[in-house]
C-alpha cells in the first residue's frame, strides 16, 4: 500500500500560515513512516511515550526535533533530558523541578509548555488558569535555571461541536495573550490536532500537533 505520508504532509503544510509550526505526531508509527516524513522535509516530531521517543531518537537522524506531547511520568524524564527539544505537557511545579534537575545534568536548558485545562471533560490533564498564573509568578520558578517556559498547550474536548471547540480555543488564546504582556518568554501556543487544527489556528495557535491526518489512523489507542 502506498502510504501517502509525503502527500498528506504537503497538503497540510500548504494550508498552514507561516508562523505556525507543524509537529508531526508519530506515536505508535514505525521508523519507516517517520523516515518518509523526514525525507519529505519534516523535522519536528511529537511522541507521547518517553521510551518510544527514546527508541526512535536512537535510530533516526539527529537533526530531528523531538517534542514530548504526552502526560509526563516524572521518573522517566531522565531518559529524554539529553535530547528533547520541547516538552508540551507540563502540568505541575514538581515536574518542572524534575525537568530542571535532569536538564542540569546535561548542561541544557529545556524548553517547556504549561498544559492548560481547557476541555470540559474531566479526563483531560492540565492546569487551571489560576494555577498557571501562580507558577509563572512564583519566586521558586526563577531558581530553575535549566528550564524555560516558552508557552502554553491545550487539548480541546474530543467533539464535533464547533461552538464548544471555539469557546475552548478562544479562552486559552485570551489567557495566553493576557499573560504574554507580563511574560514575554511566552511565544508558543500549542493547540490543534487533526480534527480541529484549522479552528485552533483561527484562534491564534502557533503550533499544531497533527498525527492521523499525516500518518493515517492509529491501530491502537495511545
Ligand atoms: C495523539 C495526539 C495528537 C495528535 O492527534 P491526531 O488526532 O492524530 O492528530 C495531538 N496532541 C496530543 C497531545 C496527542 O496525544
Amino acid at each position: 500500500m502506498i502510504t501517502g505520508i509525503k502527500e498528506n504532509l504537503q497538503k497540510i503544510k500548504s494550508t498552514l500560515p507561516e508562523n505556525v509550526t507543524l509537529v508531526a505526531v508519530s506515536k505508535t508509527k514505525p521508523i519507516a513512516d517517520i523516515q518518509e516524513a523526514y525525507d519529505a522535509g519534516q523535522r519536528v516530531f511529537g511522541e507521547n511515550k518517553i521510551q518510544e521517543m527514546v527508541a526512535k531518537y536512537d535510530e533516526l537522524p539527529k537533526d530531528i526535533k523531538w517534542h514530548m506531547i504526552g502526560h509526563l511520568q516524572r521518573n522517566k524524564v531522565k531518559y529524554m533530558a539529553h535530547f528533547v527539544d520541547l516538552i508540551h505537557g507540563v502540568d505541575s511545579f514538581k515536574t518542572l523541578k524534575e525537568i530542571n534537575k535532569q536538564a542540569k545534568k546535561h548542561n541544557r536548558v529545556i524548553n517547556c509548555l504549561l498544559q492548560a485545562r481547557i476541555a470540559k471533560e474531566d479526563t483531560k490533564f492540565g492546569l487551571p488558569f489560576e494555577d498557571i498564573e501562580a507558577i509563572l509568578a512564583s519566586e521558586e520558578l526563577k531558581e530553575l535555571e535549566n528550564i524555560k517556559i516558552v508557552g502554553l498547550m491545550g487539548m480541546a474536548t474530543f467533539t464535533d461541536n464547533q461552538e464548544q471547540l471555539q469557546e475552548e480555543f478562544s479562552s486559552l488564546a485570551n489567557f495566553f495573550n493576557k499573560n504574554q504582556e507580563n511574560y514575554p518568554n511566552l511565544q508558543i501556543l500549542s493547540m490543534g490536532m487533526s480534527g480541529d487544527y484549522e479552528l485552533a489556528i483561527k484562534n491564534g495557535s502557533t503550533m499544531v500537533r497533527i498525527g492521523s491526518s499525516i500518518f493515517g489512523v492509529r491501530n491502537y489507542i495511545a
